[in-house]
Protein backbone atom coordinates (compact mmCIF):
# COMPACT_ATOMS: atom_id res chain seq x y z
CA UNK A 1 0.00 0.00 0.00
CA UNK A 2 1.37 3.29 -0.61
CA UNK A 3 1.45 6.47 1.28
CA UNK A 4 -1.26 8.83 0.67
CA UNK A 5 1.30 12.06 0.42
CA UNK A 6 2.06 16.01 0.27
CA UNK A 7 5.12 16.90 -0.12
CA UNK A 8 6.32 20.45 1.42
CA UNK A 9 9.32 21.76 -0.50
CA UNK A 10 11.47 24.57 -0.73
CA UNK A 11 15.11 26.25 0.74
CA UNK A 12 16.23 25.95 3.93
CA UNK A 13 14.33 28.91 5.83
CA UNK A 14 11.14 28.97 3.46
CA UNK A 15 9.15 27.68 6.26
CA UNK A 16 8.57 23.79 5.53
CA UNK A 17 8.87 22.61 9.18
CA UNK A 18 6.17 25.89 10.37
CA UNK A 19 4.14 25.11 7.74
CA UNK A 20 4.32 21.13 8.03
CA UNK A 21 4.02 21.72 11.83
CA UNK A 22 0.75 22.94 11.86
CA UNK A 23 -0.95 21.02 9.23
CA UNK A 24 0.27 18.15 11.33
CA UNK A 25 -2.28 19.43 14.13
CA UNK A 26 -4.89 18.57 12.24
CA UNK A 27 -6.23 15.34 12.74
CA UNK A 28 -5.91 12.77 9.89
CA UNK A 29 -2.31 14.81 8.68
CA UNK A 30 0.99 13.26 9.67
CA UNK A 31 4.01 15.52 9.61
CA UNK A 32 7.41 14.06 9.16
CA UNK A 33 10.57 16.33 9.39
CA UNK A 34 13.49 14.31 7.45
CA UNK A 35 15.70 17.12 9.37
CA UNK A 36 14.17 16.61 12.96
CA UNK A 37 14.61 12.94 12.31
CA UNK A 38 18.04 13.16 12.00
CA UNK A 39 18.69 15.44 14.57
CA UNK A 40 16.98 12.97 16.99
CA UNK A 41 19.24 10.35 16.04
CA UNK A 42 21.90 8.64 18.52
CA UNK A 43 25.36 10.81 17.83
CA UNK A 44 27.01 7.92 18.70
CA UNK A 45 25.70 5.40 15.95
CA UNK A 46 26.40 5.16 12.71
CA UNK A 47 24.07 7.18 11.19
CA UNK A 48 24.68 9.87 14.14
CA UNK A 49 28.38 10.16 12.82
CA UNK A 50 27.69 10.54 9.18
CA UNK A 51 24.61 13.04 9.51
CA UNK A 52 27.17 15.09 11.83
CA UNK A 53 29.94 14.78 9.21
CA UNK A 54 27.86 15.80 6.16
CA UNK A 55 25.35 18.27 7.87
CA UNK A 56 27.86 20.57 9.25
CA UNK A 57 29.67 20.86 6.01
CA UNK A 58 25.94 21.87 4.46
CA UNK A 59 25.62 18.70 2.36
CA UNK A 60 22.67 15.86 2.13
CA UNK A 61 23.20 12.40 4.06
CA UNK A 62 23.64 9.82 1.56
CA UNK A 63 20.06 8.65 0.38
CA UNK A 64 20.12 4.79 1.96
CA UNK A 65 20.84 5.59 4.60
CA UNK A 66 18.25 8.46 5.15
CA UNK A 67 15.65 6.47 2.87
CA UNK A 68 16.31 3.52 5.42
CA UNK A 69 15.69 5.48 8.39
CA UNK A 70 12.83 6.92 6.99
CA UNK A 71 10.96 3.76 6.63
CA UNK A 72 11.95 2.92 9.98
CA UNK A 73 10.00 5.56 11.41
CA UNK A 74 6.94 5.06 9.55
CA UNK A 75 6.77 1.54 10.42
CA UNK A 76 7.30 2.09 13.67
CA UNK A 77 4.54 5.08 14.36
CA UNK A 78 2.44 2.71 12.28
CA UNK A 79 2.79 0.06 14.93
CA UNK A 80 2.35 2.30 17.63
CA UNK A 81 -1.08 3.51 16.44
CA UNK A 82 0.46 7.00 16.15
CA UNK A 83 0.16 7.18 12.48
CA UNK A 84 -2.53 5.60 10.51
CA UNK A 85 -1.47 4.62 6.82
CA UNK A 86 -5.57 3.82 5.79
CA UNK A 87 -6.61 6.96 6.84
CA UNK A 88 -3.73 9.40 7.32
CA UNK A 89 -2.16 11.91 4.80
CA UNK A 90 1.40 12.07 5.10
CA UNK A 91 3.18 15.11 4.99
CA UNK A 92 6.58 15.34 4.07
CA UNK A 93 8.79 17.59 4.93
CA UNK A 94 12.43 17.70 3.63
CA UNK A 95 11.84 14.31 2.04
CA UNK A 96 12.58 13.43 -0.84
CA UNK A 97 15.51 16.15 -1.39
CA UNK A 98 16.73 14.97 -4.64
CA UNK A 99 15.77 12.86 -7.83
CA UNK A 100 17.43 9.87 -6.52
CA UNK A 101 15.54 9.98 -3.20
CA UNK A 102 12.46 10.43 -5.46
CA UNK A 103 12.88 7.25 -7.22
CA UNK A 104 13.61 5.32 -4.13
CA UNK A 105 10.34 6.65 -2.28
CA UNK A 106 8.28 6.25 -5.41
CA UNK A 107 6.79 2.74 -4.76
CA UNK A 108 6.13 3.53 -1.46
CA UNK A 109 3.96 7.01 -1.98
CA UNK A 110 1.00 8.45 -3.96
CA UNK A 111 1.65 12.12 -4.02
CA UNK A 112 -0.95 14.19 -4.01
CA UNK A 113 0.32 17.58 -3.99
CA UNK A 114 3.86 19.25 -4.04
CA UNK A 115 2.90 22.42 -2.28
CA UNK A 116 6.69 24.63 -3.34
CA UNK A 117 7.31 27.40 -0.70
CA UNK A 118 9.30 29.43 -3.20
CA UNK A 119 11.46 32.62 -2.53
CA UNK A 120 13.27 34.19 -5.68
CA UNK A 121 15.70 35.89 -3.25
CA UNK A 122 17.84 33.65 -1.36
CA UNK A 123 19.25 36.64 0.72
CA UNK A 124 16.00 36.33 2.69
CA UNK A 125 16.46 33.02 3.34
CA UNK A 126 20.03 33.27 4.73
CA UNK A 127 19.04 36.42 7.17
CA UNK A 128 15.57 33.63 8.79
CA UNK A 129 18.45 31.21 9.06
CA UNK A 130 20.74 33.34 11.15
CA UNK A 131 18.06 34.26 13.37
CA UNK A 132 16.50 30.16 13.70
CA UNK A 133 20.29 29.56 14.91
CA UNK A 134 19.79 32.43 17.75
CA UNK A 135 16.99 30.55 18.71
CA UNK A 136 17.11 27.29 17.82
CA UNK A 137 20.74 26.28 18.47
CA UNK A 138 21.49 24.65 15.22
CA UNK A 139 25.03 23.87 14.46
CA UNK A 140 24.30 24.14 10.28
CA UNK A 141 22.53 27.61 10.71
CA UNK A 142 25.16 29.71 12.62
CA UNK A 143 27.63 29.10 9.70
CA UNK A 144 27.78 31.22 6.75
CA UNK A 145 29.50 29.47 4.88
CA UNK A 146 27.28 26.54 5.75
CA UNK A 147 23.94 28.29 5.46
CA UNK A 148 25.15 28.91 1.50
CA UNK A 149 26.04 25.83 0.74
CA UNK A 150 22.94 23.92 2.11
CA UNK A 151 21.54 26.56 -0.20
CA UNK A 152 23.58 26.05 -3.50
CA UNK A 153 22.55 22.15 -3.05
CA UNK A 154 19.23 22.99 -2.73
CA UNK A 155 18.92 24.86 -6.14
CA UNK A 156 21.24 22.32 -7.61
CA UNK A 157 18.72 19.72 -6.44
CA UNK A 158 15.13 22.07 -6.80
CA UNK A 159 14.49 21.91 -10.68
CA UNK A 160 15.40 18.12 -11.18
CA UNK A 161 13.03 17.06 -8.16
CA UNK A 162 10.10 19.80 -9.33
CA UNK A 163 10.50 18.20 -13.01
CA UNK A 164 10.35 14.33 -11.32
CA UNK A 165 6.51 15.14 -10.07
CA UNK A 166 5.56 17.67 -13.12
CA UNK A 167 3.37 20.74 -13.43
CA UNK A 168 0.19 19.02 -13.00
CA UNK A 169 0.79 18.52 -8.48
CA UNK A 170 3.13 21.62 -8.12
CA UNK A 171 1.09 24.51 -6.13
CA UNK A 172 4.32 27.28 -6.04
CA UNK A 173 3.55 29.80 -2.76
CA UNK A 174 4.95 32.63 -2.30
CA UNK A 175 7.31 31.83 0.55
CA UNK A 176 8.33 35.88 1.45
CA UNK A 177 4.66 36.30 3.09
CA UNK A 178 3.89 36.01 6.95
CA UNK A 179 3.58 32.85 8.08
CA UNK A 180 -0.30 33.68 8.21
CA UNK A 181 -0.06 34.10 4.72
CA UNK A 182 1.45 31.67 3.36
CA UNK A 183 -0.88 28.97 5.56
CA UNK A 184 -3.78 30.43 4.08
CA UNK A 185 -2.65 29.80 0.65
CA UNK A 186 -1.71 26.39 2.21
CA UNK A 187 -5.09 25.48 3.18
CA UNK A 188 -6.29 26.90 -0.04
CA UNK A 189 -4.16 24.36 -1.89
CA UNK A 190 -4.69 21.88 0.36
CA UNK A 191 -8.92 22.56 0.24
CA UNK A 192 -8.55 22.30 -3.83
CA UNK A 193 -6.22 18.94 -4.25
CA UNK A 194 -7.14 17.58 -1.65
CA UNK A 195 -10.12 17.86 -0.04
P1 LIG B 1 17.05 22.72 6.13
O1 LIG B 1 15.97 22.38 5.16
O2 LIG B 1 16.87 24.06 6.76
O3 LIG B 1 18.43 22.47 5.60
P2 LIG B 1 16.57 20.32 7.67
O4 LIG B 1 16.31 20.25 9.13
O5 LIG B 1 15.49 19.86 6.74
O6 LIG B 1 16.94 21.82 7.40
O7 LIG B 1 17.90 19.48 7.33
C1 LIG B 1 19.11 19.71 7.99
C2 LIG B 1 20.21 18.81 7.39
O8 LIG B 1 19.84 17.42 7.53
C3 LIG B 1 20.46 18.98 5.89
O9 LIG B 1 21.34 20.01 5.58
C4 LIG B 1 21.02 17.59 5.52
O10 LIG B 1 22.38 17.46 5.85
C5 LIG B 1 20.25 16.65 6.40
N1 LIG B 1 19.03 16.14 5.71
C6 LIG B 1 17.74 16.46 5.99
N2 LIG B 1 16.89 15.81 5.18
C7 LIG B 1 17.66 15.06 4.35
C8 LIG B 1 17.39 14.16 3.26
N3 LIG B 1 16.15 13.88 2.85
N4 LIG B 1 18.43 13.57 2.65
C9 LIG B 1 19.68 13.81 3.01
N5 LIG B 1 20.02 14.63 4.02
C10 LIG B 1 19.03 15.26 4.68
Amino acid sequence: MKYRSILLFGAPGSGKGTQGKILGAIPNFYHLACGDLLRRVTPESELGRIFRDYSSRGELVPDEPVIRMWRQHLEQVTRENIFDPAADILVLDGIPRNPNQARLLSESLDVLLVLYLGCADMEKMVLRLQRRALRENRADDDRADVIRKRLEVFQAESKPLLDFYGPALLRTIDATQTPLQVLRDVLHALEEHVG
